[in-house]
């Protein structure tokens, strides 16, 4: 197939903005083109070679094409620099400067697009020492056969810059009218992709096979399968209504959706985005290998980082360390990560996609084996809306976002946004900006690192009114190893065998101590919690106040006393005066 049928449907398509006018030069381009080379030229036309998952980019910088520019036209880089700041654009300005050139030599052999592809697959694929000039070599020998034209196509293509507007859903489109003469196949052209994420392969298939292959499109280990989303309503009642009843409620984390694609000793990791993220988490590799038990598996996680020390969750802020294209091993260890996992797509052959929830839930605790950083993520089934607002608190004080909701009798419907999974979060925030100075009134034992330490420690405010003390959080996150080595030793002749009589806790410490060692902390947040005691009832009724997230700053307050640390009531009015409504997200939809 030649290169320019390409390239006038690139042109064409260029011209108009309009999505029912891409579709019918796609349609036209498509009819145009062989079966066996439909994915790529699928590929071509969205600037790609191959499925986003796989991670393959062209990548050349504009440097580089400028030198190939320079190579295949005989002219100096400064005067192609001078074009191309004038045209403001790398393929308008490959295009003026060879047109001189190329009139002259005219083609003696026509390019195809398989000799476009398989260059570029070349470019794209040749790394390490001496590329770039191999690079330089396979771009500017594709150049001696293109006309000015072509060249202008290549080289936005191979710095990224074809951007046609080529959505996936016109090439769905232009695929259904193409080969089934319906575009109301789409919608099964579309069920295919949304379970492969893979838009040559369904080009291929329909093209191919007609519509009986895409009915057999199944699910596969390796590739992604777009994810399901959640739809948002305000209060749990709502939400219970919707769901006529039939709901789970799970803790809504915050971290980093991860699809799971587990064949035997391959394990394979997808963004929510889709793009191949092994590479970043391979203690989450191993994490999947020693604890799921199937041999063929794709699951769905979110990864959220931990303090190992104490099984705290850590803000989103954290795990973004992990986002990183080197000293992946030291941000292993410094950001250590847990997995949360909440679906089961696929296990040991059976596809369970089209399984109710419920049924896929008991599939996933089937296949995993619970640990701290490998588990099930925490759920209540339940139709009482005061109910799940409890849990919603027990869920924010503990660092996650809020809630999902599922229908318990939902399919797994991919790609979708629907009423089957339903976020509750808080519509408030309280930020906190001041220091607030603490009581250690109990500790935990440590695990991990701090094992025979304390891991972390109980805190209280004072309540003047009855002289109590309330708590208000645990806190394990600040604390340095010379601090973790201090504070058994400053604390030991306060440790006694039970809870101080002036202290009100729900929570049961390992060790309890006289209220006497005051210490700073910050915070991100005060919010709501149903687990500590300060200021019990005063926001919500058998809720208290809580710190979310909270840090020691470092600094022991050996000049309060226990009655001079932060009182519960400050500690409501700041909570009062920082209440702020969170701005509700803009929902950016595909199409
Ligand atoms: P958000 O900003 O709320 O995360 P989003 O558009 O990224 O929005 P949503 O569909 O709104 O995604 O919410 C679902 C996201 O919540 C999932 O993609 C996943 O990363 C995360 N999540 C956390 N816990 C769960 C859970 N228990 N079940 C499903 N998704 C969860």
């Amino acid at each position: 197939m030649l290169y320019s049928t390409m390239a006038d449907a690139y042109e064409k398509i260029e011209e108009t903005m309009k999505r029912l006018e891409i579709t019918d030069y796609l349609v036209e381009l498509f009819s145009k083109t062989d079966k066996e080379l439909i994915d790529k030229v699928v590929y071509m036309t969205q600037g790609k070679l191959y499925p986003d998952y796989m991670g393959i980019e062209i990548g050349v910088a504009e440097k580089l094409a400028i030198k190939a520019i320079g190579l295949a036209s005989g002219r100096d880089l400064e005067s192609i620099r001078k074009v191309y700041k004038e045209k403001g654009d790398i393929g308008l300005a490959a295009e003026e400067v060879l047109k001189g050139r190329l009139q002259t030599t005219l083609l003696k052999e026509p390019l195809t697009v398989e000799r476009v592809y398989e260059t570029l697959d070349k470019v794209a694929r040749t790394s390490g020492p001496g590329s770039l000039e191999a690079k330089l070599r396979y771009i500017s020998g594709v150049f001696n056969h293109a006309t000015s034209k072509e060249a202008k196509y290549i080289i936005r293509t191979i710095t990224g810059e074809l951007r046609l507007g080529v959505a996936d859903y016109t090439v769905l489109d232009a695929l259904a009218v193409a080969y089934t003469g319906d575009k109301g196949n789409r919608r099964l052209l579309e069920r295919a992709y949304n379970s492969s994420s893979d838009l040559g392969t369904i080009a291929k298939t329909v093209a191919k096979e007609g519509l009986r292959g895409i009915k057999r499109f199944k699910i596969t280990v390796g590739k992604p399968v777009r994810p399901m989303l959640a739809e948002r309503l305000e209060t749990a009642e709502e939400i219970v209504k919707k769901l006529e009843g039939m709901c789970v409620a799970e803790y809504k984390l915050d971290g980093e959706r991860v699809q799971i694609h587990k064949d035997g000793d391959l394990v394979d990791l997808f963004s929510r985005r889709l793009e191949k993220i092994t590479h970043h988490y391979p203690d989450v590799v191993d994490l999947v290998k020693s604890n799921l038990k199937a041999s063929k598996a794709i699951v769905e996680a979110e990864c959220v980082a931990v303090n190992l020390d104490t099984g705290e969750l850590m803000p989103f802020q954290e795990l973004m360390h992990r986002r990183r294209k080197y000293g992946i091993e030291e941000a292993m260890k410094a950001y250590p990560v847990s997995l949360f996992l909440f679906d089961a797509l696929y296990i040991d052959g059976k596809d369970l996609t089209q399984e109710p929830y419920l049924k896929r839930r008991d599939m996933l605790k089937k296949i995993v084996i619970q640990n701290d950083r490998f588990k099930v993520v925490p759920s209540i089934s339940s139709r009482n809306p005061k109910e799940i607002e409890k849990f919603m608190e027990e869920a924010i004080s503990d660092g996650c976002e809020g809630l999902v909701i599922k229908d318990t009798r939902s399919v797994y419907r991919a790609g979708a946004r629907e009423f089957s999974w339903i976020k509750l979060k808080r519509e408030y925030r309280s930020e906190l900006r001041d220091t607030l100075d603490l009581v250690i009134i109990g500790a935990f034992h440590g695990r991990g690192r701090r094992a025979g330490k304390y891991g972390a420690f109980l805190l209280a405010a004072y309540d003047k009114g009855t002289d109590t003390f309330r708590t208000a959080c645990k806190i394990g996150t600040g604390f340095t190893d010379e601090d973790l080595e201090r504070f058994p030793k400053l604390l030991s002749p306060y440790k006694i065998h039970h809870r101080h009589g002036r202290v009100d806790s729900k929570l049961e410490a390992d060790v309890w101590f006289v209220p006497q060692i005051v210490i700073e902390t910050m915070a991100a947040e005060i919010t709501v919690s149903p687990i500590h005691t300060c200021c019990m009832d005063a926001i919500r009724k058998g809720s208290g106040l809580a710190l979310r997230f909270p840090k020691y700053t470092g600094r022991l307050r050996s000049d309060k006393a226990p009655e001079d640390s932060t009182t519960v009531d400050e500690i409501l009015s700041i909570y009062k005066s920082q209440l702020k409504k969170i701005e509700k997200e803009a929902v950016l939809e595909l199409v």
